[in-house]
C-alpha cells in the first residue's frame, strides 16, 4: 500500500533526535565510562560476540539472485485477493517456509472484497467523450498483457452509484482545498469532483467531497505528480504513462480490515455487519483514470483559472469550473465475501519461547506488484532461508520468531488486522516486536516506529552497507538528512545525535494494527528514494518494469534482508530486550511541544485574519474582476491547560532515566543475570508499550487504541501523534480537544509507572549482584 513517493517524503520529513545519544545519556547519568562498543545494547560481552559471528554469516549469505528469482515467480501473474494465482502464492511460500524448516500454516479469513462490475466515465456536455478506463499492453513487457486476469482500473470499497452533474476541479481534494475553494466562491454541492492522486490517503478525497455534498468523485494521475514531467514515461522510462492508472482502496479511517467485522477476526462463523452499516465504504461513488482519460474533461471545463499550486503538467490552462463539462459516473461492484490467506511461520524460541519476534510483509498485489508488494516479500522470505539455514548450522534463537506473509493489505490492511484481531490475547502476552518491510526500491535507508526501538534500528544499520556508497546506510542516511536540513540549528541537532530520529506511523501498511490497536513495539523499515521510476498500483509495476528500472541488481534487496534479518536476530537473542526509553520520551516531549505550538500558531493566525477583515485588506487587494469571498471571522481559540500532558512527559523522562542508568551499569558491569530475574524483567518490559493503550480508544475512532501513535482521520498514511488532543484541534473544538489531556496526561503517568517497575527490576538484580 505503502507508495514509491512516500518513501520520499518520508526520508524528508524525519530529522536527528534532539537530545544527546542514548548511549552518552547512559555514560553521564551513570556516572562511567561509555558503554563498551563491542557489548550490544541488551547483551553480556560473551552473549555479543556470538551474536556477532552469527549476524555475519546472516549478512554475508543473503543473496541477490534468490530475491529476483522469487520476485519473478510470484509477480509472474496478477495476484490480488481472492484470484487463483494469490492462493498459488500462498502455497508456494508454504512450501518455502517448510523447506526452510519452519513450522508453517496457512490462516484464512472471510472478508468483503469488492471487484469491478461495471465502470464508466463520460462526459456528455459540451462535447462527448468515453474513458478508456483500461491499461493497454506494453509490447516488450511480457506480462503486461495478461488482461483475463488483472482487476480492472477501480477504487475498492466505492459505494455503487449512478450520477450525472456538473464537474469541478479540486486540486488533491483536501480539506485546504475546498477552503480554497470557497474563497473562489465555488461549492460542489451537487457536483462531481476530479481530484489528483497525491498528498496523503486517496480515501480521503471521496470522503472530503462527500462532506462537502458532491455526489461523485473521479481521481486521475497528473503527469506532474508521478508521469513525464518527471522523467521518461514507460516504456522507454519508468514514469507512470498516458494509460497508466492508479488502482487502491478508498477505505475510510474509522478502522483498517474486514468493514464488516471491526475489532474481530473475519472468521468463518463471525458476526457480520450489514453491508449499508459498514462504516468504511465510501459515501459517493468513485473512480481512478489516466490522465489520458483526464485530459478531454479537464479541458472542456471553464469557470476561474486553477491557483497556481492547482496547475499540473498537463498541456491546458487548468480551470476549476463548475462545469460546461457535464460528467456520467457509474459504479457497481460486485459485494462478495473471499478469502485472505496468510502465511504463518514460526521457530521456537529455545530460552524465552513464551515472547514473540513478529516480521512481515503483504505478498497480495493490486496486478502483478513487483514493486508493490513482492520487492519486500522476497527480502523477508530470503531472511526466512537465512534463519533456517542459521538454524541448520546450531543457531538457536532465544524467542520465537513468527514470519508472517500477508495476504489483503492493498484493499485495507486485511490480512494482518484480522490476524491481529484474532490473536489479540495471545499477542498481548506475546509480542515483544513486529517489523514490517513494503515496497522496496534503491537509495536512502528509511526506518519509522516506536520510538523505543529507534535506538535498535540504527545499532542494526550501521552494520550495514549501501551497496553503492561503501559507508553504513545510517550514515547515508544522516548525510541526507544534513543535506534536507532547513537550517543551521537542524543541521547541528543531526550532527550531534549518534541515534538518528526514527518517523511516527500512520496507517499505509500492515503495521498499524499492530502499533495502534495492540499496543506492540513496530518499526516499518525499507529503501527508497533514488527510484527514476513509478508505476504504482498499475499493470506495469511487474518484473520487466522493476528490473529495468528500479533496484535492477537486487543490491538494496539485499540490504533490507541484511537489516529485517539482522533486527529479527537482535531481538531475538538478547539478554534483555533492548528498548530504549529516553528517545520515546523525548519524542513524546517533541509531540506535546507541537501541540502547544498548534495552539499558538491558530491563535496568532485567527487574530491576525480577524484584524485584517475588519481593516478590509481581502476585499481591498482582491481583483474586482475575479469572484472572491472573504474567509469568516471566526472567535480566537481558548487557551487550553497541557499541564497533564507536561507532568506525564517528566514522568516518563524520569524513569526512562532510572532506567537507562540501571540499563547501562548492568552492560558496563559485565554482570550475567539469572535467568529468573531477566525473565521478569523482559515480561515487564513487554508490557510498556501495552500501557500506551486505552480501553475506549480515540474518542471517535474507538478501534485505534493507542493514545500516542495514530493516522489522522484526515491524513491516512500519515501519523497524527497525540490524536486524541490533536483531532479536535485540528476541527477547532477547543472544549473536546482540552477534556482530552487530562485522559492522555495519564495514560503518560501509567507509561512511566511502567518503565519505573522495569527500573526497580534491573536495580534490585544489580543490588543482589554487588
Ligand atoms: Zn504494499
Amino acid at each position: 500500500m505503502i507508495s514509491l513517493r512516500s518513501f520520499v517524503a518520508f526520508a524528508a520529513i524525519i530529522s536527528a533526535a534532539h537530545l544527546p545519544s542514548a548511549r552518552s545519556a547512559f555514560a553521564q547519568s551513570a556516572q562511567t565510562p561509555a558503554a563498551d562498543t563491542s557489548r550490544l545494547a541488551g547483551y553480556s560481552s560473551q552473549s555479543s560476540q556470538t551474536e556477532r559471528d552469527w549476524e555475519k554469516k546472516l549478512q554475508a549469505g543473503v543473496l541477490p539472485e534468490n530475491l529476483r528469482q522469487n520476485m519473478q515467480r510470484l509477480s509472474a501473474r496478477p495476484h490480488h485477493v481472492g484470484s487463483p494465482y494469490d492462493k498459488d502464492n500462498a502455497d508456494w511460500i508454504l512450501s518455502k517456509f517448510k523447506e526452510w524448516g519452519f513450522d508453517a500454516h496457512i490462516e484464512t479469513f472471510q472478508v468483503l472484497f469488492p471487484t469491478p462490475k461495471e465502470r464508466i466515465v463520460e462526459m456528455i456536455e459540451p462535447t462527448k467523450f468515453r474513458a478508456k478506463l483500461q491499461e493497454p499492453p506494453v509490447p516488450g513487457d511480457p506480462t503486461s498483457n495478461q488482461i483475463a486476469e488483472q482487476l480492472p482500473t477501480y477504487n475498492a470499497y466505492s459505494i455503487d452509484g449512478d450520477v450525472t452533474a456538473p464537474l469541478v476541479y479540486v486540486n488533491y481534494g483536501n480539506r485546504e482545498d475546498y477552503e480554497q475553494l470557497d474563497r473562489l466562491g465555488i461549492s460542489v454541492k451537487g457536483a462531481i469532483v476530479i481530484a489528483r492522486y497525491g498528498e496523503g490517503w486517496r480515501g480521503i478525497k471521496p470522503k472530503v467531497a462527500a462532506e462537502h455534498q458532491a455526489i461523485g468523485c473521479i481521481i486521475y494521475s497528473d503527469p506532474k505528480d508521478d508521469g513525464f514531467f518527471n522523467g521518461d514515461d514507460y516504456p522507454k522510462g519508468g514514469w507512470r504513462p498516458r494509460e497508466g492508472v492508479q488502482r487502491g482502496s478508498v477505505m475510510d479511517t474509522d478502522y483498517p480490515g474486514d468493514p464488516l467485522t471491526p475489532g474481530v477476526g473475519a472468521t468463518a462463523d463471525a458476526k457480520r455487519l450489514d453491508i449499508k452499516d459498514a462504516k468504511t465504504i465510501t459515501k459517493i461513488p468513485v473512480l481512478p483514470i489516466s490522465w489520458g482519460d483526464a485530459l478531454p474533461l479537464l479541458t472542456a471545463l471553464q469557470g476561474q483559472v486553477a491557483p497556481e499550486a492547482w496547475r499540473g503538467a498537463l498541456p491546458i490552462t487548468y480551470h476549476v469550473g463548475p462545469g460546461p463539462a457535464k460528467v456520467h459516473l457509474k459504479v457497481a461492484s460486485n459485494w462478495d465475501l473471499k478469502p485472505v490467506n496468510d502465511v504463518i511461520a514460526t521457530m521456537r524460541g529455545s530460552d524465552a519461547p513464551e515472547q514473540w519476534v513478529i516480521r512481515g510483509n503483504h505478498y497480495d498485489a493490486w496486478v502483478n506488484g513487483a514493486d508493490d508488494p513482492i520487492s519486500g516479500m522476497v527480502t523477508v522470505l530470503e531472511e526466512a532461508r537465512m534463519l533456517g539455514d542459521l538454524h541448520k548450522q546450531g543457531w538457536n534463537p532465544k524467542r520465537t520468531i513468527i514470519l508472517c506473509a500477508w495476504d489483503g493489505e492493498e484493499p485495507g490492511l486485511l490480512g494482518s488486522t484480522e490476524w491481529v484481531e484474532t490473536h489479540g490475547d495471545e499477542l498481548q502476552k506475546h509480542a515483544i516486536a513486529y517489523i514490517n518491510s513494503d515496497s522496496n526500491g534503491r537509495g536512502f535507508l528509511f526506518a519509522g516506529g516506536s520510538h523505543d526501538l529507534q535506538h535498535l534500528i540504527n545499532d542494526v544499520t550501521l552494520g550495514v552497507q549501501d551497496p553503492e556508497k561503501h559507508i553504513s546506510v545510517q550514515q547515508r542516511a544522516r548525510l541526507q538528512r544534513i543535506a534536507r536540513a532547513h537550517n543551521a540549528e537542524e543541521r547541528a541537532e543531526i550532527r550531534k545525535s549518534n541515534d538518528l530520529r526514527i518517523g511516527a506511523l500512520g496507517d499505509g501498511s500492515d503495521y498499524a494494527p499492530f502499533i495502534d490497536h495492540a499496543g506492540i513495539s513496530t518499526l516499518n523499515i525499507g529503501y527508497g528514494g533514488e527510484n527514476d521510476a513509478d508505476s504504482y498500483h498499475s499493470i506495469y509495476d511487474d518484473f520487466y518494469w522493476y528490473t529495468k528500472f528500479v533496484d535492477t541488481d537486487f543490491s538494496y534487496g539485499r540490504a533490507l534482508a541484511q537489516t529485517g534479518g539482522t533486527a529479527v536476530m537482535r531481538l531475538a537473542d538478547a539478554d534483555v530486550i533492548p528498548y530504549e526509553y529516553n528517545a520515546e520520551a523525548e519524542t513524546i516531549e517533541r509531540y506535546v511541544k507541537e501541540l502547544e505550538k498548534l495552539l499558538k500558531d491558530k491563535q496568532d493566525e485567527i487574530t491576525e485574519r480577524n484584524l485584517e477583515l475588519k481593516e478590509g485588506v481581502f476585499t481591498a487587494t482582491a481583483d474586482p474582476r475575479k469572484a472572491y469571498v472573504p474567509p469568516p471571522a471566526k472567535p480566537v481559540p481558548p487557551f487550553m491547560n497541557f499541564a497533564p500532558l507536561k507532568n506525564g512527559v517528566e514522568a516518563i523522562k524520569k524513569s526512562a532515566e532510572r532506567y537507562q542508568s540501571a540499563f547501562a551499569k548492568w552492560q558496563a558491569a559485565g554482570i550475567n543475570l539469572p535467568a529468573q530475574t531477566a525473565a521478569a524483567l523482559n515480561a515487564d518490559l513487554m508490557q510498556v508499550q501495552r500501557t500506551f493503550l486505552t480501553e475506549k480508544g480515540l474518542p471517535e475512532r474507538p478501534w485505534f487504541k493507542h493514545q500516542v501513535y495514530a493516522p489522522g482521520a484526515y491524513t491516512g498514511y500519515g501519523a497524527k501523534p497525540i490524536a486524541a488532543v490533536r483531532e479536535y484541534m485540528d476541527q477547532e473544538k477547543w472544549q473536546e480537544a482540552d477534556a482530552q489531556v487530562p485522559i492522555v496526561g495519564q495514560v503518560l503517568e501509567n507509561v512511566a509507572a511502567a518503565i519505573g517497575k522495569a527500573a526497580d527490576d534491573l536495580e534490585q538484580a544489580l543490588r543482589q549482584a554487588q
